[in-house]
């Protein structure tokens, strides 16, 4: 993806039974699950008393002669990690770091530390409830408002399953938490649809349970993958051990669907199977779809690296050759949105070389996981014919976006989708390529092995897992459609509450 479409956020989660410091395993957590956000990090450990390190930007090295600074600093046989892309809250440096995880929050005799991936739908009616409770309370961002609601939910005497029931209850959106009490308790839930990844292990002798947004987390410390969780499921690890409670039964899944297409690492187990093996099956999937187009085509590339196990497919489907004919200059990891938008071209284009003496006076086949705003992908398609490619027939494995996400991906406009203003063959001519062609809804179920209605396919569905969302989008799209001039992030602005 080289559309500077944004991730949302990653999460890791740790005990161990023997007392041992759990700092090193939250560490390389995050370190595997970098990909999933980079604007900020944050490590909770608790050993009686919290521990709390917060910074901005990707999880940095640690050089050996400071590792035992980390440890003292970060001391506890418990903790909690985030990794963050915001998708609410201001993105000026301040706000960054005021929105931070994870977040402590105590009200009366209530304490916890709290990290989440997602967003919420309903955060206006929810800053209501807390602002008549805490007058002098001042938004943030999502994580700090479910916080806060549990504690006040704490706050009435309640045990952490009951606080975590009325908060699954009364909260819409997207959200996979991962906490930390005073008492020295790890919990994890989700919300009602399970829109973001949650999944559970443990360490080889049993002695530790782990939470991880993705299964690559666990990999990197040596975990055995136990389950993902269901939605609504609430998990404990304490003194007591492990626990798993089904709080509200679970009537449908919505997972998040752009995890397959883009989010999730090749080498994590997301629904029945390993997300490369899926990706793979996409590329077979195209074949089948467009196989006028891989006819005319000399030879696949791919754009790496959510588009490498796609070539894959596609090339075991056609017999058609794979040239990986554009690398990755390894090292250049600016982020194009951090740069100023002349920038963010020129920032595209250092990151890929391609080399033309593979696809010179060549017609390819060009596979790639999404068009988002086009902008982008414009500049590869550029490159390629600047480096001589005689066609560019582009197949794209997540089907055409036309409606904006309100579960955590920074799509969050009408306007800013290409998707939802053009159809396929004027977003072609617009980009440059000779083709665009996107994998159907129906191929990319098929090659996902869920049913339709275990996933979240709103933003190219335009139906949305949950009531309000739904009835913004509607809102927005009628808007939309007649000239209206969108200004924020959906969610944030629409006058549906
Ligand atoms: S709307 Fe799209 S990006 Fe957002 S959660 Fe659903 S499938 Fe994922």
């Amino acid at each position: 993806m080289y559309d500077c479409l944004k991730e949302e956020c990653g999460v890791f989660g740790t005990r161990d039974y023997k007392n041992g410091s759990v700092f090193p395993y939250i560490y390389w957590g995050l370190r595997a699950q970098n990909h999933r956000g980079h604007q900020s990090h944050g490590i909770t450990t608790f050993d009686g008393d919290f521990h709390n390190y917060k910074a901005l930007d990707l999880v940095p090295k640690i050089k050996s002669a400071d590792i035992q600074n980390w440890l003292n600093r970060l001391p506890g046989h418990v903790g909690i990690g985030n990794i963050r892309y915001t998708t609410s809250g201001g993105t000026d440096e301040q706000s960054l770091i005021k929105g931070t995880q994870p977040f402590m929050i105590e009200m009366g005799k209530a304490k916890l530390a709290i990290a989440f991936n997602g967003n919420i739908v309903n955060h206006f009616k929810l800053r209501n409830q807390i602002k008549e409770r805490l007058p002098q309370f001042c938004y943030e961002c999502d994580v700090e408002l479910l916080g806060r609601k549990l504690v006040m939910e704490l706050a009435k005497n309640r045990d952490l399953a009951s606080s975590v029931r009325s908060c699954m209850n009364e909260i819409e959106g997207a959200f996979s938490v991962v906490g930390l009490t005073k008492n020295g308790e790890l919990f994890a839930f989700k919300d009602h649809y399970g829109i973001k990844p949650l999944c559970c292990g443990h360490s080889p002798d049993g002695m530790m349970h782990a939470v991880s947004s993705e299964t690559v987390g666990l990999n990197i410390n040596g975990f055995d993958y136990d389950f993902e969780l269901e939605p609504r499921e609430f998990i404990t690890a304490s003194r007591e051990g492990f626990n798993r409670e089904q709080l509200v039964p679970c009537k449908r899944r919505a997972l998040c669907a752009f995890e397959f297409a883009y989010f999730a690492r090749p080498d994590s187990r997301l629904g029945k199977k390993f997300v490369y093996e899926t990706r793979e099956e996409f590329g077979r999937n195209l074949a089948k779809e467009y196989s006028e187009f891989v006819e005319d085509s000399d030879v696949i590339i791919s754009l790496p690296e959510t588009g490498d196990d796609v070539a894959l497919g596609l090339h075991e489907a056609t017999g058609l050759r794979w040239e990986r004919a554009v690398r990755r200059h390894r090292y250049v990891t600016e982020r194009a949105f951090i740069l100023l938008s002349e920038e963010r071209y020129a920032t595209i284009d250092r990151k890929l070389n391609v080399l033309g003496s593979k696809i010179r006076g060549k017609r390819v086949a060009v596979t790639e996981d999404s068009i988002v705003r086009g902008d982008t992908t414009k500049v590869v398609v550029a490159k390629l014919r600047r480096m001589g490619a005689k066609k560019v027939y582009l197949f794209i494995t997540f089907p055409r976006i036309i409606g904006p996400c309100f579960y955590g991906i920074d799509m969050a406009t009408y306007g800013e989708l290409i998707g939802s203003r053009h159809r396929p063959e004027e977003i072609a001519k617009i980009i440059g390529a000779d083709a665009v062609n996107y994998l159907s809804i129906s191929g990319f179920v098929k090659s996902v092995g869920m049913r339709e209605d275990e996933l979240c396919l709103a933003c190219v569905t335009g139906k949305y897992p949950t009531p309000l969302a739904q009835k913004m989008a509607d809102e927005m799209l009628e808007k939309f459609e007649n000239g209206y001039k969108e200004t924020g992030r959906i969610y944030e602005v629409s006058s549906v509450v």
